[in-house]
C-alpha cells in the first residue's frame, strides 16, 4: 500500500442481493483484498487469541459483540493485510459497518491510521425482488438438496428429484422472516447510506440485473476511484 496508507472500500447490500458474491468477483481486479467480518468472526474464534476468547464470550452468551471490539478485530486484519500483501492497495471491507455508531467508529479509526475509505458501494435491489429471491427456498426433508421456487425448481412440486423425499420451507426463510430482516436491515443501515452520502462516498448500483452486468457496473464506478493515485 501506498505511503499514505491503504485506500479502502465499504460494501454493503441486503441480504440476497449479492453482495459477497460481488466483493469476491471485484476485489481481486481492483487490487483490493475481500475482508468479510461474517469470516473474520469465524477465524478469530477457532483461534486462540486474546481476542477471539472475548470475542466467543459474548457468542457463547448469545449476546451482541460490543463495536468496539469488531472494530478492533477488523483493524487487526486490514493492518495484517497491509503485511501479506504489501502491493494490494487496500481492504473491501464487506460485513461492516452496520449501523451508524459503528461507521463513525470506523471514521475514526481511519483517520488515526492516515487511512481512507475512498468509496461505499451499496447494491441496490428492490424489495419484492429480494422477497422472491430470499423466501423461495426449499428443502429435501430427507436428503438436504436445495432448491427455488422459481429458479431452481423440482421437476415435480414438493418433491425431491434426488431421492423424493418431501420439500419444506425453513421457518427463517417463510416470506414473512425475509420481510423482518429486510425491514431490520433498511432500519440499520438507512442512517449509514446517509452518513456516507454526506461524506460524497456512496456509490448506488443497480443489483437487479445479471451478474456479470452488476461486477462490470461496480468495476467501472470504482475504477475512478480506487485507482487514483
Ligand atoms: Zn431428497
Amino acid at each position: 500500500m501506498g505511503v499514505d496508507g491503504g485506500r479502502h472500500v465499504v460494501i454493503m447490500g441486503p441480504q440476497g442481493a449479492g453482495k459477497g458474491t460481488q466483493a469476491a468477483l471485484v476485489a481481486p481486479r481492483l487490487g483490493l483484498i475481500h475482508v468479510a467480518t461474517g469470516d473474520l468472526f469465524r477465524q478469530v474464534m477457532a483461534s486462540d487469541s486474546e481476542l477471539g476468547r472475548e470475542i466467543r464470550r459474548y457468542y457463547d452468551r448469545g449476546a451482541l459483540v460490543p463495536d468496539e471490539l469488531t472494530l478492533r478485530m477488523l483493524m487487526e486484519r486490514l493492518d495484517a493485510v497491509k503485511q501479506e500483501h504489501p502491493d494490494a492497495r487496500g481492504a473491501l471491507i464487506d460485513g461492516f459497518p452496520r449501523n451508524q455508531a459503528q461507521a463513525e467508529a470506523l471514521d475514526r479509526a481511519m483517520a488515526e491510521r492516515n487511512e481512507r475509505i475512498v468509496a461505499v458501494v451499496h447494491i441496490a435491489v428492490p424489495r419484492e425482488v429480494l422477497l422472491e429471491r430470499l423466501s423461495g427456498r426449499l428443502i429435501c426433508a430427507t436428503c438436504g438438496a436445495t432448491y427455488h421456487r422459481l429458479f431452481n425448481p423440482p421437476k415435480q412440486a414438493g418433491v425431491c428429484d434426488v431421492c423424493g423425499g418431501q420439500l419444506y420451507q425453513r421457518s427463517d426463510d417463510t416470506p414473512e422472516a425475509v420481510e423482518r430482516r429486510l425491514a431490520i436491515y433498511y432500519e440499520q443501515t438507512e442512517p449509514v447510506l446517509r452518513h456516507y452520502t454526506e461524506a460524497g462516498l456512496r456509490i448506488d448500483i443497480d443489483g437487479n440485473q445479471p451478474i456479470e452486468a452488476v461486477t462490470e457496473a461496480i468495476l467501472a464506478a470504482l475504477r475512478p476511484r480506487v485507482e487514483a493515485a
